[in-house]
């Protein structure tokens, strides 16, 4: 028998942020976003369980961004 492991990206959900920043490669001024990604572990390319979260700080203009601490999201989505 010949599992096949895999792990793939579940579904993205963003927020808004009242976090106003001007992006370093668009140059647009915006509200800057949140997200958070589930990491599935996944066999026969089927997700079982998730292994892990992604949390990224972006641009809503051009995605341009990078991945933060759960920590500093959580501060992001209340604040
Ligand atoms: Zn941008």
């Amino acid at each position: 028998m010949i599992f096949i492991f895999g792990v793939n990206d579940g579904k993205e959900k963003a927020t808004e942020t009242n976090n106003t920043e001007q992006c370093s490669r668009c140059g647009n001024t915006a509200n800057w976003m949140v997200s958070k990604k589930p990491v599935n572990a996944s066999v026969f390319f089927i997700p079982v369980f998730p292994v892990k979260m992604v949390y990224r700080y972006y641009c809503p203009i051009c995605s341009n961004g990078h991945k933060i601490s759960r920590e500093k999201y959580e501060r992001l989505v209340v604040g």
